[in-house]
């Protein structure tokens, strides 16, 4: 039987924990043992979940999601060598994109993540999705097969890198620009902020090109559409972040774009500015936390 954890039991990691619920070898693994309450938001219906402190866990895994946010992963590290063995596959269930290499030899795979929810204390609401796109090979295949009857939908990619430079698209525009107007969707009502957030993705799309993800040509305009159809009062993750004063997964989405356009000797003023701005705000959320 293929013994599954997953680190992080926050939004996304309980979502997961509860969407598989139905396989029996499956433990949610966070700072400390804890329980925490999982609601479904469209039916209200609540459910206790058992986590159990990954600094006291004892067992190896098979399969590790991890769920933290991307700036809480070396924190986790330390841990792995503890509760793995030479074919152990870890999952990064996280946005972004991390640099892979960090992980040898361990086999790794970035997901990209379509899993709506937020956690706050210990009360985790899950709004919708239960998704996660991979790369397609012969371990994820087994993976898929093992995970068939449980309610986890796992897509296996022939190209993930081009889900993930589209995901990292997505989050570039309308994070950046609702983290540094400190507004929420609303802001797309501003045609200065508009032209701001085209201008971000424009840039993305040419450096995305460059890693050899091409993207079809309307591809800023469809992304445009995207923003256009979120509520006015809703925020992004980096906007609640910011204006909690939260450390920022700007490293893993920005940070990650911005390295690839210094990689090709590209100059990108706007995706460059944002970076900086973000991770000076990071840096000081850090240091506060510290
Ligand atoms: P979250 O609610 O903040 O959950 C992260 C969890 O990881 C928290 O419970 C945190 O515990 C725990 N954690 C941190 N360091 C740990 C450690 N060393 N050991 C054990 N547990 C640790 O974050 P999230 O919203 O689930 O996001 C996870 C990832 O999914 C992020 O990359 C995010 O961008 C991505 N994502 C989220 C959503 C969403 O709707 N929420 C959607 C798509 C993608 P503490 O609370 O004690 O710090």
């Amino acid at each position: 039987m293929t013994k599954i954890a997953i680190i992080g039991p926050g939004a996304v990691g309980t979502s997961l924990a509860v969407a598989l619920q139905d396989y029996p070898h499956v433990t949610l693994l966070g700072r400390r043992a804890t329980t925490l309450i999982y609601e479904e938001a469209k039916t209200s219906e609540t459910q206790s979940i058992a986590v159990q402190a990954l600094p006291k866990t004892t067992e190896r895994y098979d399969v590790i999601f991890i769920a933290v946010k991307t700036y809480q992963l070396d924190s986790v590290l330390p841990y792995l060598p503890h509760m793995t063995h030479d074919k152990t596959c870890i999952i990064l269930a996280q946005n972004g994109y991390q640099n892979l290499q960090q992980f040898a030899p361990y086999r790794v795979y970035q997901a990209v993540v379509y899993i709506s929810g937020q956690k706050q204390g210990n009360h985790v609401t899950h709004f919708r999705d239960q998704v996660l796109h991979i790369q397609r090979d012969h371990i994820t295949e087994q993976l898929a097969e093992t995970l068939a009857h449980t309610q986890l939908i796992l897509h296996l990619e022939n190209e993930i890198e081009h889900k993930i430079w589209y995901k990292l698209l997505v989050n570039l525009g309308i994070n950046t620009i609702t983290a540094l107007s400190r507004d929420t969707a609303q802001v797309l009502k501003n045609k200065a902020m508009v032209q701001l957030c085209e201008h971000l993705l424009q840039e993305g799309v040419a450096i995305a090109q460059h890693e050899g993800i091409p993207f079809s040509q309307s591809i800023v305009k469809d992304i445009m559409k995207i923003y256009q159809g979120y509520p006015d009062q809703m925020g992004t993750s980096m906007y609640y972040d910011i204006i909690n004063n939260q450390p920022l997964e700007v490293d893993a989405i920005q940070g990650y774009i911005y390295r690839a356009a210094t990689r090709h000797q590209l100059k990108m003023p706007y995706i460059e500015m944002a970076y900086t701005l973000l991770s000076h705000h990071h840096q000081n959320a850090l240091q506060l936390q510290n």
